[in-house]
């Protein structure tokens, strides 16, 4: 992690204080990064939750309370609330603020923020590829980033201070940085990330389908692969679901890939080629091993 100075925003907002915002507002807090950090979630609940575990110097459901005096505002809501919350927050941004995002799809948030944007305000929108199955305020924790990758996709034409101050943001939470085309962003983690929750959510959906007595021997001999599936399929259903809708073309398109893969392993099986199963989970393997050497096991 990079040497902590001074901080690098007077006061940051964090919109949506689930699992990542409350994560980022921890990390800011932590390790010294602005002078205030406020958030705004659209439940009092979650709000009053934040203020009593002490991530926040304040918070309230109130928006435009919250992002006024904001040097940063990063949007953590859903990707499907975006457009919404940046229409209401806009009128209450400061000349000169950075606002910012931790979408898993870029995208759709740059189509759907930049246009409420007024001029002045700068767009940096972000992914931290980092997280886990849990959600809400008391599910985050600093060291969330730590070690993992934040993928930048700033438009063409962004502000370059503005892209240095965001990506400095995410080196001090120790995040590695990648700055990427969105559209490359989002055919990457079609990939990496929205097709293998897509398979899990089946594959747990299937298997919750089968009858009562089967339904109990999976859990019972769950360590047989599907445990991993489970914790996977346990993700935020709003989340993923604002996922698959916003990057809806890179995922089909990648899903029809692993579609004919998937009757060519089929094929395989059922005519007795074990040569090529063999050939196939051997490549795999390789790559199980290169992420464990890359750390990002
Ligand atoms: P989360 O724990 O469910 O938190 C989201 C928070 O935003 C919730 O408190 C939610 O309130 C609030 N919210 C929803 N709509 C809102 C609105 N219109 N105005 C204000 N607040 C609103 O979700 P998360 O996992 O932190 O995900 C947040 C973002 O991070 C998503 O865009 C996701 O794609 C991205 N991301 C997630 C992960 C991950 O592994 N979880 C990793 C990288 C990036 P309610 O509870 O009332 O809905």
């Amino acid at each position: 992690m990079t040497n902590v100075s001074a901080p690098l925003f007077d006061r940051v907002a964090i919109i949506g204080i689930g699992l990542i915002g409350s994560s980022l507002a921890r990390a800011i807090r932590e390790y010294g990064l602005a002078r205030s950090v406020v958030g705004s979630d659209r439940s009092e609940a979650v709000c009053a939750k934040a203020l009593e575990l002490g991530f926040l110097d304040a918070a309230t459901p109130d928006l435009g309370e919250m992002v006024g005096a904001a040097d940063l505002v990063v949007l953590c809501v859903p990707v499907g609330a975006c457009a919404e919350v940046a229409e209401r927050m806009a009128p209450h941004l400061k000349p000169g603020a950075i606002v910012s995002d931790v979408g898993s799809v870029k995208m759709a948030v740059l189509r759907d923020v930049s246009p409420h944007l007024p001029e002045g305000v700068h767009i940096v929108p972000g992914h931290p590829v980092a997280g886990t199955e849990h959600s809400g305020p008391e599910a985050g924790f600093a060291t969330l980033f730590q070690g993992r990758w934040c993928i930048l996709t700033p438009p063409p034409g962004a502000s370059e201070a503005a892209v240095d101050k965001v990506a400095e943001l995410w080196r001090r939470c120790g995040s590695r940085l990648e700055i990427m085309e969105p559209a490359h962003h989002d055919r990457v983690l079609a990939i990496t990330s929205h097709l293998p929750h897509l398979i899990a959510y089946t594959i747990v959906g299937t298997a919750s389908d089968l009858e009562e007595d089967t339904k109990s021997e999976v859990i019972k001999f769950s360590a047989g692969g599907f445990r991993d599936f489970t914790r996977i399929a346990a993700s935020d259903p709003v989340m993923w679901r604002d996922v698959f809708l916003n990057n809806r073309e890179a995922v089909l398109e990648i899903l029809q890939r692993f579609t004919e893969d998937l009757t060519a392993l089929q094929r395989a099986i059922r005519w007795g080629e074990g040569d090529t199963l063999q050939e196939t989970f051997t490549k795999t393997r390789a790559i199980r091993r290169g992420i464990i050497d890359a750390k990002q096991a």
